[in-house]
């Protein structure tokens, strides 16, 4: 189950590169920034990688089932319906620590994702291990509370870097309003990116729109899509933006 989704997750990210041809939000050619992109994205998920094998580890794993699992009653629920209730609280606790990273202290963790400036399927994958880690965390209190196994994290971990291409895709998707007001989409991700002050605190969902509907963080507007996102980032500021700090 674990291969054929890794496989429909290369098909996925294929399928929004071709269409990304075809049917774009903004006109840049992804081949400018594809080197840098590929290099810096290339470190710091093998950082991340490794040092989160090393700090979610699992003695770990263990400590945060034992507060907050919701112990046996759960196990007779179908793995679906866990999985599903698994992802609503991850995808809150997201939102929130999205939040937070957007508080001054947090900045320098959160930045290097706000730094791409040309918004594609694959960019959306640039983050710093601070950012990763912290960001993490919610979600796996969520599939630890209920009872997820490991095959179904790693099937949700897939699922997860789906969403990362969908939500960054250069893709003028038909249904992107009407979806807005329950996921997170396209264009409502691509405001969240851009650098004007006005939009910049708005939209912080992952998978589901609708903690920024209830929490009034929510802008659904055509006007923005192509205003100035990211800034340049130097090879010599690389290491600190990578690790976050
Ligand atoms: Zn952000
Ligand atoms: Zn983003």
């Amino acid at each position: 189950m674990y291969y054929y989704s890794f496989i429909i997750l290369i098909l996925f990210g294929l399928y929004i590169h071709i269409n990304e041809n075809k049917n774009s939000i903004e006109d840049f050619n992804r081949f400018d920034t594809l080197k840098f992109d590929l290099i810096v994205i290339s470190i710091s998920s093998l950082f991340v990688l490794f040092i989160l094998d090393l700090l979610l580890n699992e003695i770990f794993i263990k400590f945060v089932h034992s507060i907050f699992s919701f112990g046996e009653i759960i196990n007779s629920w179908p793995a679906w319906l866990r999985l599903l209730i698994a992802l609503i609280i991850g995808d809150f606790g997201y939102y929130l620590v999205h939040r937070f990273l957007h508080l001054p202290i947090m900045w320098n963790s959160h930045k290097f994702h706000h730094s791409t400036i040309n918004i594609y399927w694959f960019s959306g994958l640039r983050t710093s291990f601070l950012n990763s880690l912290i960001i993490r965390i919610p979600y796996l209190i969520g599939f630890q509370m209920l009872e997820i196994n490991n095959e179904n994290i790693a099937i949700a971990g897939i699922l997860l870097l789906s969403i990362n291409f969908w939500i960054h895709a250069n893709l003028n998707f038909k249904y992107d309003k009407f979806l807005s007001y329950i996921f997170i989409t396209p264009k409502f991700h691509r405001i969240h990116h851009v650098n004007d002050q006005k939009v910049s605190g708005s939209n912080f969902g992952n998978i589901f729109s609708i903690w920024d509907h209830l929490f009034k963080t929510a802008i659904i507007s055509y006007e923005w899509h192509k205003s100035k996102k990211g800034e340049f980032v130097s090879w010599k500021k690389l290491p600190r933006r990578i690790i976050g700090f």
